[in-house]
């Protein structure tokens, strides 16, 4: 939506590619042209290369922009893009390697000049060299994997006695996720901010950062809230982030829009990671300089030059930007438990100052397959202050039915005086604010009957008497209807938020997801509500929950698995 809306403005045609699930999505509505990738889950649709070159092809585009997520940090894919001729509207695939590995974006980093968080540029294999670094460094310490992402793969260790378990445990977890189980080791701040810095390049060597960002406001590593500039570091700090920032992307030959991120403690700063792409918040740099960073990686992917130097950039900064994720997650008590399903009504905020960037409409679907953020509610202000009581006050106003939101999370958020006061960090939403009390008031109303299942129908048209072969989705109950008489099939709905299974002693997966962990072995003793197992699913870890007591008999999974909806986890006798 967001890259559709840039090309259009720019007079250039734009074209959609879709998954099953997503067949009538905003996305597909809006792009001029849109072709089918099939299948549901991101592996089948959106993670299919194969599938993707194909729309290229058959559409003819010239350019691929990669959007947030997906295959928008990989390497291989732009390289794909590249060598059809086709245009990638990003990073060099080599820029996107060097950067993808945490350990060799350290070295990159310290060639340019960025200062690192204190620790190892090598992978480390044995708990010897571990215990040695945090002899001179002192505890704590984060053993981390390279290949890690999303906070995962990370093992924070306070003593000596832990740092075999903690290895073994992140090397586990990495190998699960990624596939690649090279670790290292770095000094963990205990009470940081996370502040970015979102630099463009252009394909001449020229480069300015256009603001930086504060994003400490996080539950599980996630990001919940994000505003720019990132204030109160101090005289001169945000300047010299800037620069750092600057010389790492040159010391890997960046070009287009990317974001180097830092931790930042008591003054200092210490480079954390680069996103090699457009990241989710950058509209709140948008909104203090005014410049559309879309457009930018467009020209930039053109050929052209940056329209602008660093001072005249500088100049334009002005306010305070803020932005709120909303995702379907149902916050109440700190769990964000993930909530897909319908969206029946959702009436956006608007006013002065008030931007909503959003993938769906009143009557979509928010689907169990891919993440859920539902849409950013973006904020500007002449001031801090100004900007906090406007995106609360947005906030208020915004209506979002039939699923949960985080909005009663980021409002408890925006009214805290640590918030206002700049004394929050990244472990502050886990460790300092209370979430017990925020009310989920009423449960997301779902009607009923409203998913009827589509199916697939082929027929002939002729259009100004040329002949197709057209697909058509029809309600199921009009190809019944056609095709003799059958018995209508309700559609299942998964359950959602916290995963309950069936009272018959079959807990299932309540949407689909990877096993992390199993808590309960056959042949144990359960209670009704005991944690059963861990499953991932949209980026969060649910706790799957027995809905009866009894006995275990049989385990159907192993960590690491992918299950489906509905698939049996655990048997209980
Ligand atoms: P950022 O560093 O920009 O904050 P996020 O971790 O929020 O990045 O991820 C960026 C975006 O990538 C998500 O909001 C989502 O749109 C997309 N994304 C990432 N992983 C997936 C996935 N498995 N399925 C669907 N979308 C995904
Ligand atoms: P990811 O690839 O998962 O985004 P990052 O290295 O960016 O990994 O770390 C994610 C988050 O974890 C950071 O935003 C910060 O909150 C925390 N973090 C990472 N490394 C450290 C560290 N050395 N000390 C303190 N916090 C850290
Ligand atoms: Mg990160």
């Amino acid at each position: 939506m967001r890259v559709i809306r840039a090309a259009r403005e720019m007079g250039i045609a734009t074209v959609a590619v879709y998954s099953e699930l997503d067949r009538n999505a905003l996305h597909v509505r809006l792009a001029d042209e849109a072709y089918a990738l099939g299948g549901q889950t991101a592996a089948e649709s959106y993670l299919n290369t194969e599938a993707i070159l194909d729309a290229i092809r058959k559409s003819g585009a010239d350019g691929v922009h990669p959007g947030y997520g997906f295959f928008s940090e990989n390497a291989d894919f732009a390289d794909a893009i590249t060598n059809m001729g086709v245009a990638f509207i990003g990073p060099p695939g080599d820029a996107i390697r060097e950067m993808g590995d945490k350990v060799s974006s350290r070295r990159a980093a310290l060639r340019g000049g960025c200062p690192i968080v204190p620790g190892t540029t090598d992978f480390v294999t044995t708990a010897q060299e571990i215990t040695e670094f945090a002899a001179t460094a002192g505890y704590p310490i984060a053993i981390k994997a390279a290949f890690g992402g999303g906070g995962r793969g990370m093992k924070v260790v306070h003593n000596a006695e832990t740092v075999q378990e903690a290895m073994d445990s992140a090397q586990r977890e990495a190998k699960a996720f990624f596939g690649r189980d090279e670790i290292y080791v770095e000094k963990y701040l205990t009470w940081p901010r996370h502040v970015e810095v979102q630099l463009v390049g252009d394909q001449h060597g020229n480069y300015v950062w256009v603001s930086t960002r504060d994003c400490s406001a996080q539950r599980r590593h996630q990001k919940l809230v994000e505003e720019a500039p990132a204030i109160a570091m101090g005289e001169g700090v945000e300047e010299a982030m800037g620069a750092a920032a600057v010389l790492a992307a040159r010391a890997v030959g960046y070009f287009n829009a990317g974001t180097v991120e830092f931790i930042y403690q008591d003054g200092e700063f210490f480079f954390l990671e680069m996103n090699t792409r457009l990241q989710v918040e950058h509209p709140v740099s948008e909104v203090i300089t005014g410049i559309d960073l879309v457009e930018w990686q467009l020209r930039v992917a053109g050929g052209e030059k940056l329209p602008m130097t660093q001072e005249e950039v500088t100049a334009r900064r002005y306010g305070h930007g803020i932005e709120i994720r909303i995702n379907a997650e149902n916050p109440a008590g700190g769990k964000f438990l993930p909530s897909p399903g319908k969206i029946t009504k959702l009436v956006p905020s608007d006013g002065f100052g008030v931007r909503f960037d959003s993938g769906y409409e009143s009557g979509d679907e928010i689907s169990q397959y891919y993440d859920n953020l539902v849409g950013k509610l973006i904020v500007w202000g002449k001031d801090r202050p100004t900007a906090i009581a406007r995106t609360i006050r947005a906030l208020e106003e915004m209506v979002v039915e039939g699923v949960y939101t985080t909005i009663p999370a980021d409002l408890a958020i925006l009214k805290h005086p640590d918030f206002a006061a700049m004394k929050h960090s990244t472990k502050w939403v886990e460790e300092v604010l209370d979430l017990s009390g925020i009310g989920v008031a009423s449960a997301p109303t779902q009607d009923g009957d409203d998913a009827e299942p589509l199916v697939r129908r082929n027929t002939t048209v002729e259009i100004n008497g040329k002949r197709f072969d057209v697909a058509m989705w029809v309600p199921e109950q009009t190809a019944v209807i056609a095709s003799g008489p059958a018995k209508a099939k309700k559609p299942t709905r998964s359950s959602s938020g916290a995963g309950v299974g069936g009272g018959s002693g079959q807990v299932t997966a309540p949407m689909q997801g990877t096993i992390v962990k199993l808590m309960v072995e056959v042949g144990q003793e359960v209670e009704v509500g005991q944690a059963v197992c861990v499953l991932e699913a949209m980026k969060m870890e649910n706790q799957i929950l027995a809905e009866k007591a009894g006995k275990v008999t049989e385990i159907k999974v192993a960590a690491g698995q992918t299950v489906g909806s509905g698939d049996v986890i655990i048997v209980i006798a």
